[in-house]
């Protein structure tokens, strides 16, 4: 088992007003990105904070 299959699957949250904040610890200056190719054309970007490392899925879908 290396480092990277032990990432948790990003945890689903829902954008009410505006989302700066991250649930799990509270750091309160917004998140890193990261790109994960679903097809051919998708990307989905998943937020990664930057304090605990927390990852979120906002189902946030690109074509790039
Ligand atoms: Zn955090």
């Amino acid at each position: 088992m290396g480092y990277v299959m032990d990432i948790e699957k990003p945890k689903k949250v829902l954008i009410e007003e505006e989302l700066y904040i991250c649930p799990q610890c509270g750091y309160k200056d917004g998140f890193h990105n990261s790109f994960v190719r679903q097809s051919d054309k998708i990307c989905k970007i998943i937020l990664i904070c930057p304090s605990c490392h927390a990852r979120f899925d906002v189902n946030w879908v690109v074509e790039i």
